[in-house]
């Protein structure tokens, strides 16, 4: 399975992903701890 890191839009791999953040009930993965922090920051300016 993948997902889309949503700050810069890369596909990762949910069980390789550098970290994962839930907002309004929804999980978020990421390909490194820059986005994390990034969308960690302003999650409403990322998520959809
Ligand atoms: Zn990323």
């Amino acid at each position: 399975m993948a997902a889309k890191d949503p700050v810069c839009g890369m596909m990762v791999d949910e069980k390789r992903s550098a970290g994962t953040s839930v907002y309004q009930g929804k999980t978020y993965y990421f390909c490194n701890a820059g986005c994390k922090a990034s969308f960690d920051k302003n999650p409403a300016k990322f998520a959809k």
